[in-house]
């Protein structure tokens, strides 16, 4: 047995959001990581428990003392993994971590310990074109753009260590736990 960090990553509306809260729910060896961010938090949320919610200052200094694992931009707000949360709660636990493909790659360079990748992938790339338009809530463009950011981390699979395709969410969940227990048992 030993303590890993699991990342989960894959591209948005693939249902890896499900997926990591059912694992969390049915693993008690498996905490969920909480990152920081700059934004303002939304109604219900804590600090501490959707996010830490920290300023632009604090995040710009911890970024300069090297405390995250990997951070990004998005929408004009930091986004990061703290690195010393993560690994304060890998001495009692494994760790799992809902992110993105470029900051799971980042994450595996930057972290210490076992670094597990698994991607999360849609059973085709054309019935999620399908479905965005039959929603009819986006544009053709938009729909384009959402259809290349797909194609792109899809294209970043091969860097990842397993790739899970998503046809039946109970049997996805199912085969992420098997190669989290092989992984754990290691
Ligand atoms: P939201 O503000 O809706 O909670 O999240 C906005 C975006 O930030 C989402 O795409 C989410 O995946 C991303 N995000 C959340 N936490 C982190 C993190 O720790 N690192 C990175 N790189 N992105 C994150």
């Amino acid at each position: 047995m030993r303590n890993i960090l699991v990342v989960l990553s894959g591209p948005s509306g693939v249902g890896k959001g499900t997926i990591a809260k059912e694992i969390i729910r049915r693993r008690a060896d498996m905490t969920l990581s909480v990152s920081c961010t700059t934004r303002a938090p939304r109604a219900g949320e804590e600090s501490g428990r959707e996010y830490f919610f920290i300023t632009r200052e604090a995040f710009e200094k911890k970024i300069a003392d090297g405390g995250f694992l990997e951070y990004s931009e998005h929408f004009g707000n930091y986004y990061g993994t703290p690195k010393d949360f993560v690994n304060d709660c890998l001495k009692n636990k494994s760790v799992l971590l809902e992110i993105d493909v470029n900051g799971g790659l980042n994450v595996r360079r930057a972290h210490d310990g076992e670094t597990v990748l698994i991607m999360i992938v849609p059973p085709s790339v054309e019935e999620i074109r399908h479905r965005l338009k039959m929603r009819n809530t986006e544009s053709e463009e938009q729909i384009e753009l959402r259809m290349e950011r797909i194609k792109y981390e899809l294209g970043k699979a091969p860097e990842y260590d397993y790739s899970v395709v998503n046809d039946d969410l109970e049997t996805t969940i199912g085969e992420v736990m098997r190669i989290i227990d092989e992984e754990i048992n290691k």
